[in-house]
């Protein structure tokens, strides 16, 4: 049997840039696969089903969470988020990279269930840069952005409980730095 790829999760508070700098890190990697997740919430404006989120009904996600289809599973700002167990494990076993952006209660679940994952967390530089980027993103609603905020000062207290901690200064460093963490497991 061949060599299993290393599993990956990354978290950090709404808004701190986990989209765009994992999506700059994977345009140039070709040994890791992201997990899409499923989630009850809404699509935004651009995002498409299959490759950002799965987007499910809260009776589907219910179902997947009693057969135990899902790795973790947790509630975040009121919408069920959960990684798809199958499609992580088969990709682990063929050798491969896999990569999780996923809040800070999954992630623990996925520690606690597979110990040598690598956690990265990815912070952004100050609380006021994070309010901007949120509110210039503009898919939020004032109200949910506040609560984003709220939820984000707690996450903040989490970030050393990670194996790695990443600030967002500029979206291509911080993809070059997330980037070099991989290749100390390839
Ligand atoms: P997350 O996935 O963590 O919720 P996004 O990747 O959607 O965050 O980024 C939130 C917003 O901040 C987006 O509008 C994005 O273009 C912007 N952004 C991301 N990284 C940076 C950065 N380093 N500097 C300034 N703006 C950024
Ligand atoms: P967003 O709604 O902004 O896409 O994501 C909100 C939060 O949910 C982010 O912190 C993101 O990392 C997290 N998230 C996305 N997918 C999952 C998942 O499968 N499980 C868990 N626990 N969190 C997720």
């Amino acid at each position: 049997m061949g060599k299993s790829g290393q599993l990956f999760v990354v978290s950090g508070p709404s808004g701190a840039g986990k989209s765009t700098v994992i999506g700059k890190m994977m345009a140039h990697r070709d040994d890791v696969s992201f997990s899409v997740s499923v989630t009850t919430r809404a699509p935004r404006p651009g995002e498409v089903d299959g490759v950002d989120y799965y987007f499910v009904t809260r009776e589907r996600y219910d179902e997947l969470v009693r057969e135990g289809g899902l790795l973790e599973h947790a509630v975040f700002a009121g919408n069920g988020y959960g990684t798809p167990r199958q499609p992580v494990l088969e990709t682990l076993a063929s050798g491969r990279h896999v990569l999780l952006d996923i809040e800070v209660q999954g992630a623990a679940q996925v520690k606690e269930a597979m110990s040598d994952t690598v956690t990265i967390f990815l912070a952004p530089p100050t609380l006021e840069e994070l309010e901007r980027r949120l509110r210039s993103r503009g898919t939020e609603s004032d109200e949910k952005i506040r609560q984003r905020l709220d939820t984000a000062r707690r996450e903040l207290l989490q970030a050393k409980n990670y194996d790695y901690l990443v600030v967002n200064d500029d979206p291509d460093r911080a993809a070059a730095e997330l980037s070099a963490i991989l290749d100390r497991y390839s």
